[in-house]
């Protein structure tokens, strides 16, 4: 099922898969730019928008375009399911025999998808984008995603590149392996360094959004980083032994202290004071249930597993089916 067939020296699909939340402003510029970069590829290609349930007239727009573009599939979700899952949803969706997945808002420039293919075209099965500058971000983005890249890479048990988002293309094969995969809540993100295969760098500078705003507050990207986390590994849980471990030791620094000075004081009285005892007691407190919640964390993603709802609801497909199909094996 996962072995490498494709056939990259042919002039193969490309699918290009793009998740939209209220991307009104951009969505038309966006479209333009690819189809207009897309062709250098050397491949045919099909550009799929998922509409991840926005409230503005990003879906109309996307029927426009699939109107008068056959390359183009919309796939409406039911509501807004995230990007995560609209991804998903995307590559679910796609026939190529290599997919691009990139976000609606131009951040990530078109023409280094033609970089990426020629990678891809050499051999390498996930041909990532790795940003050497970012633009429009805040200092505090910057300094907080370096920061949590390099915190991830380090608490996964497997490969994991930093510098890195959602723009990358990955092989045919890579997408059927995290496509098989049963879970139902999924982060791509690390998903695809956890199938494997031969990963390489396109190093890219990132641009400001065209237009319109990120979809991100600080606190959902907070959320994202617990989700990348307790998704992607067991680090979590062992912290608590780390916890643990230290906390035995403060408790029994204390409690030597605490005889010691009881032992050596000419009245005899404890010689600890009532602020050390309550700050051990708290410190004791905070670390049991904060080893609660981290069992809870995943304890919760277990249960929704186990409801095995979908990742994702379509409400409609538009244009399916209708991009070009790969001319038998025609040199590029
Ligand atoms: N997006 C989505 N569903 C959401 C939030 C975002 O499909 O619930 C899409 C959004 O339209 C964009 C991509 O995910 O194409 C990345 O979002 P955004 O640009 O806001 O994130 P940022 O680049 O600021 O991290
Ligand atoms: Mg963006």
């Amino acid at each position: 099922m996962t072995d490498i067939h494709t056939p990259r020296t042919g002039h193969g699909l490309l699918s290009v898969v793009i998740p939209c939340h209220n991307e009104v402003e951009v969505i038309d510029d966006t479209h333009a730019r690819l189809v207009s970069v897309l062709p250098s590829t050397g491949m045919d290609f099909e550009i799929i928008y998922i509409d991840d349930g926005s409230r503005d007239t990003t879906l109309q727009r996307l029927e426009a375009i699939a109107a008068r573009d056959a390359r183009v599939q919309v796939i409406e979700l039911a509501r807004n399911f995230g990007q995560q899952a609209a991804m998903s949803a995307g590559l679910a969706a796609a026939r190529g025999d290599a997919i691009v997945i990139t976000d609606a808002d131009l951040q990530d420039p078109p023409e280094v998808i033609t970089e990426m293919v020629r990678m891809w075209r050499s051999g390498v099965d996930v041909a990532y984008g790795r940003r050497r500058t970012r633009e429009g971000e805040t200092r505090f983005k910057l300094i907080t995603a370096s920061l949590f890249h390099r915190f991830f890479a380090r608490l996964t048990p497997y490969p994991m590149p930093v510098d890195t988002g959602d723009f990358k293309l990955i092989d045919r094969a890579v997408a059927n392996a995290v496509i098989a995969l049963p879970e139902k809540r999924r982060y791509l993100r690390s998903l695809v360094p956890w199938a494997g295969f031969r990963h390489e760098p396109v190093w890219y500078d990132r641009h400001a959004r065209v237009a319109g705003v990120t979809k991100y507050s600080p606190w959902k990207l907070l959320k994202l980083a617990g989700d990348a986390l307790v998704l992607s590994s067991d680090a979590p849980v062992r912290f608590t032994w780390v916890a643990a471990a230290a906390l035995g030791m403060v408790g029994a620094v204390a409690t030597a202290a605490a005889t010691i000075s009881s032992l050596t004081a000419a009245d005899r009285q404890p010689g600890v004071s009532l602020a050390a005892i309550t700050a051990v007691a708290t410190l004791a407190a905070s670390v049991q249930t904060a080893a609660v919640a981290i069992v809870g964390e995943y304890v919760v993603r277990a249960y929704r597993e186990a409801q095995g709802r979908p990742t994702w609801v379509v409400r409609r497909t538009i244009g399916p089916g209708r991009a070009q199909t790969r001319p038998s094996s025609k040199a590029a």
